[in-house]
């Protein structure tokens, strides 16, 4: 069975910027549409985004920290994405 594309709906905000769009989960969608987006930045150099470590794998893993935080991969958050609204440079 082929997995079908679902459309976002339209009152969701996608920054024409962001990094392979049509792959973003709709916990980041949902931050570019509270919030905005700040170009020329990513998650990776906010202070929000927590690093988890490799949890004994060979990738990080990072969370958002004005997301609902939980040990699993629903709330697993990505460096590459680019940042909502509320980033806050790393000092
Ligand atoms: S830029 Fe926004 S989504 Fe990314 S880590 Fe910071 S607060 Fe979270």
């Amino acid at each position: 069975m082929s997995q079908q594309q679902i459309e976002p709906p339209a009152w969701i905000v996608i920054p024409p910027s962001a990094y392979r769009p049509e792959s973003l989960p709709k916990r980041m969608l949902d931050m570019y549409t509270l919030f905005g987006s700040t170009e020329g930045k990513t998650c990776r150099r906010c202070k929000n985004l927590l690093d988890n470590g490799h949890g004994g794998h060979s990738h990080r893993y990072y969370k958002c920290d004005l997301q609902r935080l939980t040990n699993g991969p629903a709330t697993d958050w990505r460096a590459r994405w680019l940042a909502c609204g509320k980033f806050e440079d790393k000092p």
